[in-house]
């Protein structure tokens, strides 16, 4: 993994977005603090912890050491959003919140004062390689639409299957943070595809 990092590091990647899953909110193993703490070691660039577990205010001050320089939260798992944003902020790093495909806005944009990130699911959260879901498109407009009436310039960050073919339609619906898996690491020359992504983004 730290070729591969050092590879995309060089191709111009700006973050490096890091999966956390602990087998209960998703079915699947975790790679965890260690993991971010050798990745810390290796690369200058922004480390950007997604964690897909349960009850992840226990874990915020471990990866923040490991050194996470944004953390995001689901929503789902979180019953009190503006507590654990302040306590994200208080550790020092940037407070993201997680929905997934399912999960209405409602809460996450009562919320959105408190936090700097909003990270919308593209897939159902878990299982690599899946198809973006066209549907929450949709929702990162709504989104969108919603912080620009009331003047907030947080992050909106998508997060599944996003691709060349489909990085278009994601600026257009108002996301501007990308996360590509597969639509990266499937190319043989990164630095190609990820020059093709920004000339796309910088054309919708
Ligand atoms: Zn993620």
């Amino acid at each position: 993994m730290g070729e591969e990092i050092r590879k995309v590091e060089a191709a111009g990647a700006d973050v490096i977005h890091f999966d956390v899953m602990d087998g209960h909110f998703v079915p699947n193993l975790s790679i965890g603090i260690p993991v971010l703490e050798s990745l810390r070691k290796i690369t200058r660039l922004p480390l950007d912890a997604h964690l897909m577990i349960e009850r992840p205010e226990r874990y915020l001050e471990a990866f923040v050491k490991a050194g996470a320089d944004s953390i995001s939260v689901h929503a789902e798992v979180c019953a009190d959003l503006p507590a654990i944003a302040a306590q994200m902020r208080k550790l020092g790093v940037r407070a993201a919140v997680a929905v997934n495909p399912e999960t209405p806005l409602d809460r996450t944009l009562a919320a959105a004062g408190d936090f700097d990130m909003i990270l919308v699911m593209s897939v159902h959260p878990g299982f690599g390689g899946q198809g973006f879901i066209p549907e929450t498109l949709d929702k990162v407009r709504l989104l969108r639409a919603d912080l620009d009436r009331r003047g907030l310039a947080l992050d909106v960050e998508i997060d599944g299957g996003i691709k060349l073919d489909n990085i278009d339609r994601a600026v257009a619906a108002g996301a501007n943070v990308f996360v590509s898996g597969s639509g990266i690491f499937g190319h043989p020359d990164y630095a190609a595809t990820i020059a093709a992504m920004r000339a796309r983004i910088a054309a919708a």
